[in-house]
């Protein structure tokens, strides 16, 4: 079996598949090496009850093949993971992705020999292969948080991350449970777990705001529609900072009077969807625009949570939109069941994890299955877990020590023909991630085509470059209130994580601009060897 190739691609879920795909088109030689068993990435392994995407499916799709668009057929505004695993296994096939992806193989390292100006890349299981290029397809949120909760080790029963969950599905029926979290997947997971727990109990560090999803099957003539008018949803998508076909209404909330305001929320609440944030434009750059958003959230969960402390325990204390926004169903209602206590932890950490269940704030509560709904070491959590070593044997764990820093997202000085899709420094998580992969794939693909037309083996982007992008993420990031909060976005929720605004918050249109410029400009920024 062939173990030299000119590029090599981590990870089997869209960004791997696509890069795959997009390599071959252009006649390089690829191979991509996969963790898991299957292709989907995400969606291959968080499984846990609930779980579907909060981007619009009809969004949450490649644009790159029409005959593609055209003939996949989505089922409900917001797919479930099933269904979009399905999706992702229809593309390998389709597209014969799988004979040159080897699943069940974790790449533990990878070194560039400077000599041969060629990757080595090892796997857990000890096999070798050699690259040109490497290309981290390993996705942003894929490397499961455990807490280091004391006494985890000792609890009796199962513990379940929703980050990583059983294939098998988990039943919780006449079960109690307790879940620790309260961030998107939990908020997903909560509502389904506790309709099948005898009873449930939710550990809450901080309270999340979440809009409805108002989730349904999706009309057969609105998807003709939307097939026949593709090209122009996606053109639309690609003008909006997040890459989504929102409609933003681009007025101050602050300015506009209260009446009319409300009127806008109510309409952005009944529509569902994370397109509420859009409901002005000002939401997270004025504290005060901000508040009157958080205020009709919070004045909604106060009409449907009946018991007033609880609606006050689930009301958050920070600014809408600054952790990611949550979308839902059924997750307030679902503290009004009598099966369902939610305990305040904000002010005091659970103490320890025992083997019947957990001590907090001095009370002892049992189950029998934990669920950590504990989210990831966001961004740069899987790229660390590899020990990337660049020129001169410099580790990427060392180099990004005080954070990451990248030129576009894209490239790493130091780690020559080194490309990170969807990397830190880039829109990713706060855009729509399917064209957002899509772009990095096709920028990646056309410079290696570029750089074999003029016979270039080495690319590396120049240190000044990668000093003036990370000022300009980390200025962007300033502007907006975004940065304000411990965010998984800032890395706050690992202990011991450099502090840093990871992705580039500047819009995916601007963004996309900027690359485009780099390549007219003959690859501005970067040395070609
Ligand atoms: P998350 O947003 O990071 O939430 C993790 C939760 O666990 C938070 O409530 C956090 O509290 C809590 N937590 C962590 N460590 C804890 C500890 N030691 N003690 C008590 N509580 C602790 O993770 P997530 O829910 O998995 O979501 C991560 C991201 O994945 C989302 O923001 C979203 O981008 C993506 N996602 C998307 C979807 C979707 O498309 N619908 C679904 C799921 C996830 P603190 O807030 O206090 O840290």
């Amino acid at each position: 079996m062939p173990t030299n190739f000119d590029a090599l691609i981590i990870g089997a879920g869209f960004a791997g598949m696509y890069m795959l795909h997009r390599l071959r088109q252009k006649g390089f030689s690829a191979r991509v090496l996969e963790a898991g068993s299957g292709v989907g990435g995400t969606w291959y392994w968080n499984r846990y009850p609930g779980a579907r995407c909060d981007v619009e499916s009809v969004q949450y799709s490649y644009q790159f093949s029409p005959e593609l668009e055209q003939e996949w057929e989505w089922s409900e505004r917001y797919a479930t993971q099933p269904e979009i695993l399905r999706y992702a296994n229809h593309v390998a096939d389709r597209f014969d992705l799988r004979r040159d992806i080897q699943f069940d193989t974790r790449v533990s390292r990878a070194v560039f020999d400077e000599a041969a100006s060629r990757w080595t890349v090892e796997t857990e299981k000890g096999e070798r292969f050699v690259g040109r290029f490497v290309i981290t397809a390993m996705g942003c949120l894929s490397s499961p948080n455990t807490p280091k909760i004391p006494g985890l080790e000792d609890f009796k029963g199962p513990v379940y991350h929703t980050g990583n969950w059983p294939h098998e599905g988990v039943d919780f029926t006449g079960k109690t449970v307790g879940v620790i979290g309260t961030g998107s997947s939990a908020i997903q997971s909560i509502p389904i777990i506790a309709g099948q727990a005898r009873h449930l109990t939710v550990f809450q560090r901080t309270a999340n705001y979440t809009v409805p999803a108002h989730n349904q099957p999706l009309d057969p003539d609105q998807v003709r529609q939307v097939k026949a008018s593709y090209p122009e949803l996606r053109r639309r998508a690609k003008t909006k900072p997040a890459g989504i076909d929102f409609d933003i209404n681009y007025a101050s909330a602050i300015e506009t009077p209260e009446a009319e305001r409300r009127k806008v929320f109510e309409q952005r609440w009944a529509y569902g969807g994370l397109g509420f944030m859009a409901s002005f434009s000002d939401l997270l750059l004025n504290d005060d625009s901000n508040k009157t958003a958080a205020d009709f959230v919070k004045a909604k969960i106060r009409e449907v949570v009946k018991d007033p402390e609880v609606a006050e325990i689930l009301s958050p204390r920070n600014i809408i939109g600054c952790k990611r926004l949550c979308v839902d169903t059924g997750y307030w209602e679902t503290f009004n069941r009598p099966n369902v206590t939610l305990v305040d932890i904000s002010d005091e950490p659970i103490e320890r994890v025992t083997a019947t269940g957990l001590r907090a704030k001095g009370r002892d509560y049992a189950f029998d299955c934990l669920v950590l709904a504990t989210g990831f070491d966001a961004m740069t959590g899987a790229l660390l877990k590899v020990d990337f070593r660049g020129r001169g044997g410099v580790a990427l764990k060392d180099k990004w020590r005080e954070g990451p820093r990248t030129y576009l997202g894209l490239t790493v000085v130091g780690f020559p023909n080194l490309f990170t899709i969807t990397g830190p420094g880039s829109p990713s998580v706060l855009t729509n991630m399917l064209p957002s992969i899509e772009q990095h794939v096709e920028w990646i693909a056309d410079c290696l085509e570029a750089m074999r037309a003029q016979g270039r083996t080495v690319i590396e982007p120049l240190p000044q470059a990668e000093e003036a992008w990370a000022g300009e993420v980390g200025r962007s990031a300033n502007i907006t209130l975004r940065s304000t909060c411990s965010s998984w976005y800032v890395g706050a929720n690992i202990p011991g994580k450099p502090r840093v605004f990871m992705p580039y918050i500047g819009g995916f249109p601007a963004y996309v601009e900027r690359c485009e410029q780099v390549v007219a400009q003959g690859y501005k920024g970067f040395a070609l060897a």
